[in-house]
């Protein structure tokens, strides 16, 4: 007999509910339904039995919102590995490879464009970048994105899919956190709307800083959407955590989320937002305050 007896089941490991298998025909991970592949993309990647939400890539997500053709901003940026960081690998021939794959240079998109007739200025986050992860590339594209709605006076979208900071780039993935945040702070005083939209996964860093401080936060259904991982936290708590637990409904009705929107309705909806909130409209008498490199003291004692 032994001594030692395990009192618990062992934590189930997550099922992968990635994005879209490449092939002709796609199995739903929820309800098993066999989707036809150009039906799955005519529908926004969103099984037409249960609503499942696949997870999809940036570039997508930008066609999805935009009216037409969009502006790409800032591509050429890419990281320098400022820590000459190892892991199972170096993290520069990661970056490599991760470039080559897909054919971006860091894990977010941004760009200018229409949505529902107003110019706006989005950012999307790529889950097949390094995880979404938010590195110094992350942080300044989403900063410029910001700065070039202030100057140019749009409303701001960013669309987050991300597991959090880069952990390759240490302390300095992690003040992009504060960066961001202190861009939106001055796109706040200027009374342009920001919208954050959440997808399935937004969780770590990016949950801590920008998701979650949109003038209106959407999420998509059942996104998994916290700080720590689920699994993380029955580690440490030792308990098993309630029926979805960080999830998209469970934020919504804990007052985290102003809304979960379907994917299908979701430019519909950020089209309401903005309409309602009076955005893009041409407001000539206010001029465009100086942003970023020549900051200059505000009436409230801020740099503007
Ligand atoms: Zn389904």
């Amino acid at each position: 007999m032994a001594w030692f007896k395990k009192q618990r089941k062992p934590i189930e490991p997550p099922t992968d509910r990635s994005r879209v298998p490449e092939g002709l025909w796609v199995k739903c991970p929820t309800c098993s339904q066999i989707i036809y592949n150009k039906d799955l993309a005519a529908s926004l990647s969103v099984c037409t039995k249960c609503a499942h939400h696949f997870r999809i890539s940036a570039s997508e997500r930008l066609a999805m919102l935009f009216d037409g053709a969009w502006d790409e901003h800032d591509k050429g940026l890419r990281s320098t590995d400022p820590l000459q960081f190892h892991d199972t690998k170096p993290y520069r021939k990661r970056l490599e490879t991760t470039i080559a794959s897909t054919g971006m240079r860091d894990a977010v998109i941004t760009a200018t464009g229409n949505i529902k007739g107003r110019r706006c200025s989005v950012a999307a986050m790529e889950y097949g970048f390094i995880g979404g992860s938010m590195g110094v590339v992350v942080g300044e594209k989403i900063t410029r994105a910001i700065e070039r709605a202030i100057q140019e006076r749009l409303p701001v979208i960013i669309v987050s899919c991300s597991g959090g900071a880069r952990m390759m780039e240490g302390a300095l993935s992690l003040m992009q956190m504060a960066k961001i945040s202190a861009a939106l702070a001055r796109l706040d005083r200027t009374k342009l709307p920001y919208v954050s939209v959440l997808t399935d996964p937004t969780t770590g860093g990016v949950t801590a800083s920008f998701a979650m401080l949109g003038d209106v936060n959407i999420a998509e259904p059942k996104a998994l959407i916290g700080f720590a991982g689920p699994r993380v936290i029955e580690q440490t708590i030792r308990q098993k955590l309630p029926e979805g637990f960080q999830r998209s409904e469970f934020l919504l009705e804990h007052g985290m989320l102003d809304a979960v929107v379907d994917r299908r309705e979701l430019k519909e909806t950020i089209g309401r937002v903005l309409r309602f909130g009076g955005a893009g409209e041409v407001r000539a008498a206010s001029p465009p305050p100086a942003v970023g490199v020549t900051a200059s003291a505000g009436p409230d004692g801020l740099p503007h």
